[in-house]
């Protein structure tokens, strides 16, 4: 038997893992300084957690979700998107009190599942980094969201970024553009695709979301949202095009955006790139906007959220495409050699020592000729070497090199072991020490 991961996941082998390391630190240290905090919710939740929210003509709902009945016959889901457990988690641990100053702001990074058809950007297990932030509905929350997730991207050197917005309005905007949608696409039913006949009285505006070609062509004919915002709507709309001008930030606006989630109100947003490796035309890597009635749907008070959610995958193939180049991380400061296997001891001793300095050491664990242990290190990129052989062992010293320069020095094995750092400044100089 030959064992398979499972169709739509990937295994992330430690070369690509460092990729993914640097992009996770940099977005950590890029949300610091938006001031947002890492919260880490469930894997998997109460089924109604997602399929009250997302709701129940959603692909995630319909089609995508992975839901299972435990063996206390509990209906549960693995999380298809971030957003309803951290909302989940906001209310049950009443992160709206009034011991938390406002607006509260997270983010979260980790898998999501999603029953797909696997491609280049949509897996089944993937990842997403995501942000919320609860408890303002000022338009300035709705523009540093957005700022954050191109700032973030820019960080990363990718080009060719595009920011889509449009508005959803608020409740009653959204119910006026329901009815009229309605009307425009009633005389076209026969003509729609299967799922968006289903979808046309129970939430018409999914239909704009449509991925059938000739349902597409029929949308381009609909009323648009932005002409059904009311003034409040209308007023907060104006506002957040008006703050991304001042930051200088370009966007387009899309007036057939929807999203495919039904908690979305006001600000909606996508950023997305043209790119071949993710298929012809535009793709979206981020993707996010504003949920007021959310929090109250799960239980809490009235409280608006926005937020968005970013794919990792998408994002890790734009780079790769992009040929976007990744800092080394895993720079190896010295490689010890023992000549001999008397010397074992004094070389394990010298990397654990090494180690406990900070210095990232490393050994052979082979038994392997020195030639075998020299081409390691060069092949490994170790700053220096340092080497053991039969008559440094009798003098209790050891040969440090620098691969840098050439410069070889003998050491007295206490010092290395007595502080490495103080050696390197002792006997080299700062192009040498990296
Ligand atoms: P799409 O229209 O491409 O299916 P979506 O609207 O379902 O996207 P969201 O729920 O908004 O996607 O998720 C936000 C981001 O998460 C997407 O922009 C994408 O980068 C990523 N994402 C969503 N589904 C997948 C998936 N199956 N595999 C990889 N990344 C995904
Ligand atoms: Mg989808």
């Amino acid at each position: 038997m030959r064992y398979q991961r499972p169709k739509g996941t990937a295994d992330i082998l430690p070369d690509e893992a460092k990729k993914w390391t640097y992009v996770e630190e940099t977005a950590r240290m890029l949300f610091n300084d938006y001031r947002y905090q890492e919260i880490r919710t469930p894997m998997f939740e109460n089924f109604d957690v997602f399929s009250r929210t997302s709701g129940d003509t959603s692909d995630i709902v319909t089609k995508e979700m992975y839901d299972f009945k435990d063996k206390g016959d509990r209906h549960m889901s693995l999380r298809p998107e971030g957003t309803a457990g951290v909302v989940r988690a906001f209310v049950e641990n009443k992160l709206y009190g009034p011991e938390h100053p406002r607006p509260i702001k997270v983010f979260y990074m980790g898998s999501m599942f999603r029953y797909e058809r696997p491609q280049s950007g949509r897996q089944r297990e993937f990842h997403q980094i995501g942000v919320e932030a609860f408890g303002s509905n000022e338009p300035e929350l709705d523009v540093e969201v957005m700022a954050m997730g191109m700032d973030l991207l820019s960080h990363f050197g990718l080009s060719g970024l595009k920011l889509t917005i449009n508005s959803l309005g608020d409740q009653a905007s959204r119910a006026a553009y329901r009815q009229a949608l309605i009307d425009y696409l009633d005389p076209h039913f026969d003509e729609l695709s299967e799922d968006s006949k289903v979808r046309l009285h129970k939430n018409p505006l999914r239909v704009l979301d449509s991925k059938d070609k000739h349902d597409q062509e029929i949308v381009k004919g609909a009323p648009s949202i932005l002409d059904y915002l009311n003034e409040d709507s209308k007023k907060h709309f104006d506002q957040v095009k008006h703050l991304l001008d001042a930051l200088k930030i370009p966007y387009v606006i899309d007036p057939d955006m929807v999203r495919g989630l039904d908690y979305y109100t006001h600000t909606i947003f996508e950023i997305m790139v043209d790119s071949k490796a993710l298929g012809e035309g535009y793709t979206t890597i981020c993707a996010g906007g504003r949920y007021n009635g959310l929090v109250e749907q799960l239980g809490g008070p009235e409280m608006p959220g926005i937020g968005f959610g970013l794919g990792m995958e998408r994002l890790m193939v734009l780079m790769e495409a992009q040929k976007v180049k990744f800092p080394v991380l895993d720079q190896l400061d010295a490689y010890v050699v023992g000549i001999g296997e008397q010397t074992s001891l004094e070389t394990l001793q010298i990397v654990q020592s090494l180690r406990s300095d900070g210095f990232a050491a490393d050994r052979d664990y082979l038994d392997r000729k020195p030639k075998a242990q020299f081409k390691t290190a060069n092949k490994l990129n170790a700053q220096f070497t340092i080497t053991i052989g039969e008559s440094e062992l009798k003098a209790k010293t050891a040969n440090v090199k620098s691969m840098a320069s050439g410069k070889e020095v003998t050491v007295p094995i206490s010092e290395i072991l007595q502080d490495f750092d103080t050696v390197l400044t002792k006997y080299f100089n700062d192009k040498e020490i990296d």
